[in-house]
């Protein structure tokens, strides 16, 4: 199957061709539907008009808001079964922002100063967007467009008009310039087949609702017109970050056909689920699953599961007013450990800053991903650090199934000032009549120094995990989040591949084991190479568990040592993914294979 640009005519500006337009990826899985467009209330184009009575402006505005705060309320109620707590929470980030001080105050300065009440509102949206945009970050421009969102829910409300209403097609493929979770939550679950967005980001809440959802989504579609989409038949490919509008009946089987190997496979793959990562010459590799935000209810898919190798925890401060008290954090972990015991859970520290910035800390630098993250903000915070620290080691008490890891160490020192922490906050559980036990303690491979900090840091700590992710970002010198590299960000480039063999021989010379928790262990062929080189174990979204068990189980230990033996001798990445896209397709796994044109639903084990 050849599925790719080439297959079609490229038309501009009218749609009775087929229309290929490039995208970021968000979402991933292909969605075949009709584009249902939402054409949302336009802040830009509201006419000056004086306000004639200016109570009965800041009434009507004040009215308005309230409208909105319901609207999402019940949005928020409508998902409440489809979603997980920490995505719901989304609703609640912008419930806050409608309840903002700045927001309302200088929408009724303006009104107050003269303006009516539309005029008022889009300004005082506009001025805050501009704000947030001239700062060149992925992260904060998501934020602008989550203000442009709130603007126009308001709006939408003071000029009486209830946004997206409407009936659905089947396998409606939701389409705006921006969404809002309010338009999305707005479509019944059953009926909405995929999300396309001109703006927006893979960081945009809108990315993170897709992705809790399972819904394939592609955002960025800048040369997306919004003209005439009504009713058009397309293909949304969230793993290639593409969108083909009305596709010939040819591609479209294609598509379709693709679709349906897919839900195949699925049902083959959901054989596998109560098999262990095997080699097929009986090496077990431990599958962990990463968690901390659009996790399901745990409770009922925990026993599947080898345990947690990420448990994130900045997500939960993230979606929060304030920062979390300790007892809170208590129950969390806690009830985490409990659901569980006794299979191990990997909870990672702190990890704010960059991309990850705490909503109520602002911390503004020239260069966040090189600046105040991790580990450096939490020992700069030892009153935040050590009340989490006191809550991990309260929550192990009589479980002991807690390891603790932390995030962007790159210096010796970091880990002495935690160990440090460790043992204050234990000796302060103890005299206040607490109880509590340490857990086995790790360090995140992730910043290319650690990687030669190993042998001392194995005299501190009893375990390492490979954040590739960052790893990748650091080595190569490549903004993860940054869409104009991303041509550049490849984790399978020679220096990472190097750097993760060096790094598994020093974990191993000094008797530590070593996972890997990044993007990279839930790619199958990824996986493979891992596996040859001797990784312990596998930490990854639970999508991707069921994919790297089948390439596990097809492959002998050996096989894979040879084939990873061999990627360390190939000097660019293409020989490298061609090496292991060659090896999954005489197992027999060609549908797993890296950049290939089909991607599989959700599998979730
Ligand atoms: C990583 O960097 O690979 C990692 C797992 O951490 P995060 O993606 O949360 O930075
Ligand atoms: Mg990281």
């Amino acid at each position: 199957m050849a599925l790719g640009c080439s297959n079609f005519r490229q038309a501009g500006g009218n749609y009775n061709e087929t229309v290929v337009i490039r995208g970021i990826s968000c979402s991933p899985g292909i969605a075949i539907g009709i584009i249902t467009p939402v054409e949302p209330a336009k802040l830009h184009s509201i006419p000056d008009h004086k306000a004639i009575d200016r109570d009965a402006e800041e009434a009507v505005f004040q009215v308005a808001v309230t409208m909105a705060k319901q609207e999402l309320r019940s949005s928020r109620e409508r998902m409440s079964t489809h979603l997980p707590r920490e995505v719901l929470a989304l609703f609640d980030v912008y419930i806050l922002m409608l309840d903002s001080g700045k927001l309302n105050s200088e929408t009724i300065a303006r009104i107050r100063a003269g303006q009516w009440a539309r005029d008022a509102l889009s300004d005082s949206i506009r001025e805050l967007v501009r704000v947030f945009e001239r700062i060149e970050d992925p992260y904060i421009a998501a934020k602008a467009e989550d203000i442009r969102n709130v603007g126009r829910h308001i709006l939408s409300h003071l000029q009486r008009e209830a946004p997206a209403a409407g009936s659905y097609p089947k396998r409606c493929i939701l389409a705006g310039t921006e969404l809002s979770l309010a338009e999305i939550s707005s479509v019944p679950r059953d009926l909405l087949a995929g999300i396309i967005c001109r703006n927006g980001s893979a960081l945009s809440h809108i990315a993170i609702m897709a992705r809790a959802l399972g819904i394939p989504a592609v955002m960025g579609l800048t040369d997306l017109s919004m003209d005439d989409l009504e009713g058009c038949n397309v293909v949304v490919d969230g793993n290639q970050g593409s969108i083909y509008i009305n596709p010939s009946p040819s591609d479209l089987v294609e598509f379709e056909q693709c679709l349906l190997e897919g839900q195949a496979m699925s049902a083959q793959l959901e054989m596998l689920s109560d098999l262990p990562a095997e080699t097929t010459d009986g090496v077990r590799i431990p599958l962990l699953v990463n968690i901390g935000i659009g996790a399901d209810d745990l409770s009922i898919t925990a026993p599947k599961y080898e345990g947690v190798g990420l448990y994130r925890t900045e997500f939960f401060f993230i979606s929060r007013k304030t920062l979390p008290t300790e007892d809170e954090q208590y129950r969390l972990y806690r009830n985490l450990l409990q659901t569980f015991l006794p299979k191990p859970v990997i909870i990672r520290t702190l990890d704010t800053g960059a991309d990850k910035a705490l909503p109520f800390f602002s911390i503004n630098e020239a260069n966040p991903f090189l600046g105040w993250r991790g580990i450096r903000f939490t020992l700069d915070h030892p009153e935040i650090f050590l009340t989490q620290l006191r809550a991990l080691l309260r929550a192990n008490f009589g479980l002991d199934n807690l390891q603790v890891i932390f995030p962007m160490i790159s210096r010796v020192s970091e880990i002495d000032e935690t160990v440090d922490l460790i043992e204050r906050a234990y000796q302060e559980l103890m005299a206040e009549g607490h109880t509590a036990t340490k857990p086995q303690l790790g360090a995140m491979i992730e910043v290319p120094s650690a990687v030669y900090s190993i042998a001392a840091l194995s005299e501190r700590v009893d375990f390492f995990s490979i954040g590739t992710n960052d790893l990748t970002q650091y080595l190569l010198a490549v903004d993860r989040n940054n869409p104009r590299v991303q041509g550049f960000y490849d984790n399978l480039h020679p220096a990472v591949i190097h750097v993760i063999h060096d790094i598994v021989a020093r974990a191993h010379c000094q008797k530590k084991t070593v996972g890997v928790c990044g993007e990279m262990a839930g790619d199958p062929a990824s996986a493979l190479l891992l596996l040859g080189m001797g990784v312990d174990s596998l930490s990854m979204n639970p999508s991707s568990l069921a994919r790297v068990k089948w390439t596990i189980r097809s492959f002998t230990k050996q096989q894979a040592q040879v084939i990873s033996g061999q990627a360390l001798t190939v000097e660019n990445e293409t020989g490298i993914v061609d090496l292991l896209n060659n090896a999954l397709l005489e197992a027999g796994l060609g549908v797993l294979i890296r950049g290939g044109p089909c991607v599989y639903p959700d599998l979730r084990h």
